[in-house]
C-alpha cells in the first residue's frame, strides 16, 4: 500500500479509452461513448472481487458514508456507535446527515469492543459503525450477533480494507452495506473516490439515486428522470473510475506482496519479546497493508518512536495516540461541536459530552501501539535493511531502558 507506488501502462491505457471519446461524466452521452463505461465496469470487478450483488461508486469514501447512511435511513436524533480510533470520516458522514456519533472503546484488535458496544446501546441506537482500521477486521461475529439482537443496522466502514476477509467473507459484506475509499493513500487508488456494497436491492437503489440529485435513471433522458427523494452530486468521474478499474486488477498482486512484506517483517519483530502484534479476529483475512505492533508501556513506545525518528526511519511508521486525524485524543473540534452550520442539540449534546468521557481503555492500548507501513515498492533488500535498523533502535531503547529502569 499505497496503490499508486505500482501505476503503469494500464493505468494510462484506461484514461486514454476515455479521453479518447473525451465523454468525462458516467452517466448520459450513451452515442458519442461509443460503449466505453468505466464506472459500470469498476462496479462490475469490485462485485465480483468482494461477491456482493451491488455497487455503487462514488467521489469519496466519505461521501460513500454518507449515502449509505442516507440509503440505510439513519437521520435526525438517531445514535450510530463507532470507535475511538478511526478516520475524522467516520463521524464526519455521521454528522451530516444529522445523526450522533456515539463514541466507544477500541480493544487490542485496534477496532470496536464488542462489549464496549454493549453498554453504550440505548433507546435511541440505530446502526453499529465497526471500522476495519488498517487493513484487517472487527470481530464481526460478535459484532453481528449484537446487531442480529438488539435489531440494528451493521455498517462496515471497510475504507482501509479492501482486499481483506473475515472466515472466507469480504469485509464490507457482512453488515446490511460496508463502504470503500480510493483515495490517494488507499490499497487501490484513483486519486478520489468510494464505493458502498450492499446485497439489499432497495438500499442499493437508494445509493444510486442519492448520489446523483435522486436521478432514478430509468429512462434514457436525464431530463425526464423522476426524482422519488431528495439525493446530492456525489458521483465519480469516468477518468476516476478508469485509474480505478486498472488497479483493482492489481489487488491480487498488492494483496500477495502485502503479504509477503509483511510476513517478513513480522518474523524479523518477533525476535523481541517485548514486542506484541494487534490481535486479528481472523488472520488469514489480513491485507496485511500495516503491521500494527505494541510496547508494554507507553513510555518504551514513546521513547522508540523518538529514536525511529531521529534515525530517520519513521517515514510510514505511525504513532496513532499522537495524530490529530485518527484518535479520539487529538479530535479538539469534535469534542468542542466546531461545526460551521448549527448542529442539532442532541448533536451538540453528545459531542460536548466527549470532553468528560473516559477513554482509558482505548488510551492503554493506542498509547502502546505502532503502525508500520507496508510498502508495495520495496525490494527485498530494502525490507531487510528498514527490518533490521528497526530491531536495532528497538533494541537501543529496550536496553538503556534496562540499565535506568526509573523511568519505567
Ligand atoms: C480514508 C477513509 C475514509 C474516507 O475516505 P475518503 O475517500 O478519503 O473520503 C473513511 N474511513 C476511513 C476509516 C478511512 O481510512
Amino acid at each position: 500500500m499505497p496503490g499508486f507506488e505500482l501505476f503503469g501502462e494500464e493505468e494510462r491505457k484506461e484514461l486514454n479509452d476515455v479521453m479518447e471519446t473525451g465523454i468525462l461524466m458516467r452517466y448520459g452521452f450513451d452515442g458519442p461513448r461509443k460503449g466505453i463505461w468505466k464506472s459500470i465496469e469498476l462496479e462490475k470487478e469490485i462485485a465480483n472481487r468482494c461477491g456482493c450483488k451491488h455497487v455503487q461508486l462514488t467521489s469519496s469514501g466519505t461521501s460513500a458514508l454518507t449515502t449509505a447512511l442516507a440509503a440505510l435511513n439513519i437521520g435526525a436524533g438517531d445514535e450510530v456507535i463507532m470507535p475511538s480510533f478511526t478516520f475524522v470520516a467516520s463521524f464526519e458522514a455521521v454528522l451530516s446527515v444529522g445523526a450522533v456519533p456515539v463514541i466507544v472503546d477500541v480493544d487490542d484488535t485496534l477496532t470496536l469492543d464488542p462489549s464496549a458496544v454493549r453498554a453504550a446501546i440505548t433507546p435511541k441506537t440505530k446502526c453499529v459503525m465497526p471500522v476495519h482500521m488498517c487493513g484487517s477486521m472487527a470481530e464481526m461475529d460478535a459484532l453481528k450477533q449484537i446487531c442480529d439482537e438488539r435489531n440494528l443496522i451493521l455498517l462496515e466502514d471497510a475504507c482501509q480494507s479492501l482486499g481483506a476477509t473475515y472466515k472466507g467473507k469480504a469485509l464490507g459484506t457482512i453488515g446490511h452495506a460496508g463502504t470503500f475509499s480510493f483515495d490517494f493513500v488507499k490499497t487501490v487508488t484513483c486519486a478520489e473516490g468510494g464505493a458502498v456494497i450492499t446485497n439489499n436491492e432497495e438500499v442499493y437503489t437508494k445509493c444510486d439515486g442519492y448520489t446523483d440529485h435522486g436521478h432514478d435513471h430509468k429512462g434514457v433522458d436525464r431530463g425526464a428522470d423522476l426524482h422519488p427523494f431528495l439525493g446530492y452530486n456525489f458521483r465519480i468521474s469516468e477518468l476516476h473510475a478508469a485509474v480505478g478499474l486498472a488497479q483493482i486488477r492489481k489487488l491480487d498482486t498488492f494483496l500477495s506482496i502485502q503479504r509477503k512484506n509483511h510476513t517478513a517483517l513480522k518474523k524479523m519483530l518477533s525476535q523481541i519479546p517485548e514486542i506484541s502484534f494487534r490481535r486479528i479476529p481472523d488472520e488469514a483475512g489480513d491485507s496485511c497493508t500495516f503491521l500494527s505492533w505494541f510496547l508494554p508501556t507507553e513510555e518504551l513506545t514513546r521513547a522508540v518512536v523518538a529514536e525511529m525518528k531521529a534515525q530517520n526511519i519513521i517515514a510510514g511508521n505511525m504513532y496513532w495516540f499522537d495524530n490529530n486525524w485518527h484518535y479520539i485524543r487529538g479530535w479538539s473540534h469534535l469534542k468542542n461541536a466546531a461545526a460551521l452550520n448549527n448542529l442539532t442539540d442532541p448533536q451538540k449534546n453528545a459531542l460536548l459530552k466527549l470532553q468528560t468521557t473516559s477513554f482509558a481503555a482505548s488510551d492503554a492500548i493506542i498509547s502502546r501501539c505502532v503502525s508500520t507501513l507496508i510498502n508495495l515498492s520495496w525490494t527485498e533488500e530494502q525490507l531487510k535493511d528498514k527490518g533490521t535498523k528497526m530491531l536495532a533502535a528497538i533494541k537501543k531503547v529496550l536496553q538503556e531502558e534496562l540499565v535506568a529502569p526509573a523511568r519505567l
